[in-house]
């Protein structure tokens, strides 16, 4: 029997069931449970910089940010978080290393969150009856951040080095104080600048607690190596389930961090895809120009929120069958491009109509879209 679309959105496949992790609250962001993955990203800015941080903390917004941290070095700084707590359009947490006093300053402040780096505050042990007591009152979350670089020295000498083992015994160990004292509403990161050190150690993490995980390769470089290094970390991790809210750390822009968290969530469909462009990525058999054609389409459908799939193919051996899977498309060849829309030829232009014709067509396409109520979820361009 032959399947009639009825022209909903497919319900997203997902490689695996999500791990069941307990869910906390970070301001109105819900993560763990079943709460959606999250992507979060620092500024780069000084916090006592109250105008340039709000201003850097609306762009992250814009980007699709959910969740932002800021720095806490100073008591400027801590004096300046709470007008940024409250301004801030998204939950902002204070990350605090070295001075337990600021994770107090920044409860009071009302954070959505804080963290704390265990490795890096001294004598944090001895103070965590006193931080789990604030954070109670307040329902103030605590993230306990371990990161090889900084790794307790006990563990440093026990295991020589910031092995998988080392980071997560660190993690469950802080945990286990909080607890003791009541405390339960806790999110862990054990980052490693070496993914495969970093998947390991949150697979053991997952396996042996229950807490929401902050994915995160850590100092994972510039913008094409960390992406890179994050994609294939993350991906291994969120595609058997383990991760509740992710970080991509990059030495570029923090809304670059963004991008990027949010891409791998939706090539793993944690997250409903929004405009797609599917390009071939051309050859010696290619009729047009394949890299400017997809360039101008993607930079003419910026911004698109809708689930639009366009492919833009750059000969006739692949190009036809792709434009036809797409909602929009071209399959181009003899200076012509033929113009499919959800699988039809809808007519043939010359080479230099097809990006004005594409772009035409993909704004009609998504004002229906939008009428129907499909706001977002599975838009897609491909190129041939
Ligand atoms: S669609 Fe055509 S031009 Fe593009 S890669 Fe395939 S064969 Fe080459």
């Amino acid at each position: 029997m032959t399947a009639i679309s009825l022209g909903m959105p497919s319900v997203p496949t997902l490689l695996a069931e999500r791990r069941k992790s307990r869910q906390i609250q970070v301001g109105s962001v819900a993560v763990g449970g079943d709460a959606p993955v999250s992507v979060q990203s620092m500024t780069t800015t000084r916090t006592s910089d109250i105008g340039a941080t709000l201003q850097q903390i609306a762009e992250l917004t814009a980007s699709g940010c959910q969740i932002v941290r800021v720095a806490c070095p100073t008591q400027d700084d801590a004096d300046a978080l709470a007008v940024i707590a409250k301004k801030s359009q998204i939950p902002v947490i204070a990350d605090i290393h070295f001075q337990p006093k600021y994770v107090f300053a920044a409860i009071d402040a009302g954070c959505a969150a804080v963290r704390v780096n265990p490795g890096n505050i001294k004598q944090f042990d001895d103070k965590v009856r006193e931080i789990a007591k604030a954070a109670n009152e307040t329902r103030t979350p605590i993230r306990i951040g371990v990161n090889a670089g900084s790794l307790d020295k006990r563990l440093l000498q026990k295991y020589g080095k910031a092995t998988p083992e080392a980071l997560v015994e660190s993690a469950l160990w802080e945990a286990s104080l909080f607890e003791e004292h009541g405390f339960h509403d806790i999110k862990i990161s054990v980052k490693h600048n070496d993914p495969v050190v970093m998947v390991n150690a949150y697979r053991q993490l997952a396996a042996a607690s229950d807490y929401p995980l902050h994915l995160g390769v850590t100092e994972a470089g510039p913008a094409f190596q960390g992406t890179i290094k994050s994609a294939v970390a993350f991906g291994a991790l969120l595609s058997e389930g383990i991760g509740d809210t992710i970080r991509v750390s990059l030495s570029a822009p923090p809304a670059e961090e963004v991008k990027v968290g949010l891409q791998i969530l939706e090539s793993l469909n944690l997250k409903p895809r929004r405009l797609e462009i599917v390009s071939c990525p051309s050859c010696g058999r290619a009729q047009v120009d394949v890299y400017k054609l997809a360039e101008e389409v993607t930079a003419g459908l910026e911004g698109m929120e809708v689930p639009l799939r366009v492919a833009v193919m750059g000969c006739v051996v692949n190009g036809p069958g792709e434009a036809r899977e797409a909602d929009l498309g071209v399959a181009s060849g003899n200076g012509k491009g033929q113009i499919f829309v959800k699988g039809e030829v809808i007519k043939t232009v010359p080479e230099s109509k097809i990006v004005e014709t594409l772009i035409d067509e993909a704004m009609k396409i998504a004002e229906q879209m939008e009428k129907d109520g499909i706001a977002s979820g599975e838009p897609s361009v491909s190129v041939s």
